[in-house]
């Protein structure tokens, strides 16, 4: 290990220059959700002269690239599309300009997460020169669609293109490694009257009467969510209410609200209903459902899912964690390397909440940067996460033939 973190750690300073242009062209490239292809194509050219092994496209308009040969199959992966940035008055800088100004490198996405790609691809690159550990086979995905409905576009790439067996998310962890974070499902409940003359209200049954009964019930029932000491306690936040009436004179026969529901560890979708149905003033006349995400990707493909996002954690002794643990700490040295979780939530709800894949987080950047006016990463994260994503299929190959 010694010999090849040497040897990384010079090839990651040769290259270090072009890593950080590459990560200023990353962030010029405008990439918002649905809007990828022509950060795909980048991404594409750059895995081919960069001589990976393998590099596709996929249905859904997903970039991936593979470096190696071998049986364990080892993901990392970031999302490459951006939520929006036209609020341009209040930011400092072009959100699209790639300005490097004090050490930090400004623009939507350089955070979350697409600068990330460049140690990514570069690390894969060192890793192939150094000589890849010959069990291993590395790939590189830079996914849609994320910031509009996280897991979908992962889910089919693991479905389609490639199963893997260890994955590491890239969102950003300010070089911590992170093991986990809540889920979240968004529900509607509606609640059913009968309209009348606003004359004659008694006539009719008022279903905003009967929804605000149950919207009060239901703040009264976030007071006994659960706490879970690692990754907090559920919330629920009822976002938007409405009603349908025949006039404004009329008593309205229908009423919904919509909730942001968050999971803690040991809470689900199904539990989470169950708890909502509690706080029905009048079962058979409410009625609780799970919303549906549709869209269409940059490739024209239609694309949709449920919106449920599995509550996932990763426990603290297990290689996968240990193993990013000792290649963050040979990536940093003599800083203090924390293992933690995010607020926000991953393409972890699919690789780890859904299909059971071990996944950890490791990437450059602050989780609340995310979204964030004048979003910045630090330069100085780039080299260190480089050396990270080369480092960290030896310290893997390590931990798991203990
Ligand atoms: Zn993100």
């Amino acid at each position: 290990m010694g010999d090849k973190e040497q040897k990384i750690k010079e090839l990651v300073e040769k290259y270090q220059d072009d890593i950080i242009k590459f990560a200023q062209d990353i962030v010029r490239t405008k990439s918002y959700s649905g809007q990828e292809e022509k950060l795909v194509k980048l991404f594409e050219s750059k895995m081919k002269e960069l001589g990976f092994d393998e590099v596709i496209i996929d249905k859904t308009g997903n970039i991936i690239g593979r470096v190696g040969h071998g049986d364990i199959k080892v993901l990392y992966d970031a999302h490459i599309d951006t939520v929006e940035a036209e609020d341009r008055e209040n930011w400092h800088y072009d959100p699209f300009g790639g300005e490097i100004i004090d050490g930090k490198l400004y623009g939507r996405g350089s955070s979350d997460e697409k600068a990330a790609m460049a140690s990514m691809i570069y690390g894969a690159k060192i890793l192939k020169e150094v000589g890849i550990p010959d069990n291993i086979s590395l790939y590189i995905s830079g996914t849609v669609q994320e910031e509009v409905c996280d897991g979908l576009t992962i889910g089919l790439l693991i479905e389609e293109v490639v199963k893997p067996d260890f994955v590491v998310l890239c969102e950003p962890t300010s070089l911590d490694v992170y093991r986990g974070h809540r889920g979240r499902v968004e529900v509607s409940i509606t609640a059913k009257g009968k309209s009348a003359h606003a004359a004659h209200p008694n006539r009719g049954d008022n279903a905003i009467y009967r929804m605000a009964k149950t919207v009060v019930n239901i703040e009264k029932l976030t007071e006994t969510f659960k706490e879970d000491p690692f990754l907090g306690k559920g919330t629920a936040v009822v976002s938007i209410i409405e009603s349908k009436s025949p006039s404004i004179n009329s008593v309205p026969y229908e009423s919904t609200i919509y909730i942001d529901r968050r999971l803690t560890l040991g809470e689900t979708k199904e539990s989470a209903i169950e708890e909502f149905k509690t706080t029905f003033v009048d079962p058979d006349k409410t009625e609780i459902n799970v919303l549906t995400f549709e869209g269409v990707s940059w490739k024209g493909r239609k694309i949709s899912q449920e919106k449920y996002f599995p509550t996932w954690v990763l426990e603290e002794n297990h290689p996968l964690v240990q193993a990013g643990f000792e290649a963050a700490k040979l990536a940093r040295p003599g800083e203090d390397v924390k293992i933690s979780r995010w607020i926000f939530s991953t393409n972890g709800v699919t690789t780890m909440g859904r299909y059971h894949i071990p996944s950890i987080g490791f990437g450059p950047g602050d989780e609340w940067l995310a979204h964030a006016v004048d979003e910045y990463v630090r330069v100085s994260d780039l080299p260190k996460a480089a050396v990270f994503y080369a480092l960290f299929p030896f310290s893997l190959v390590e931990k798991i033939n203990k």
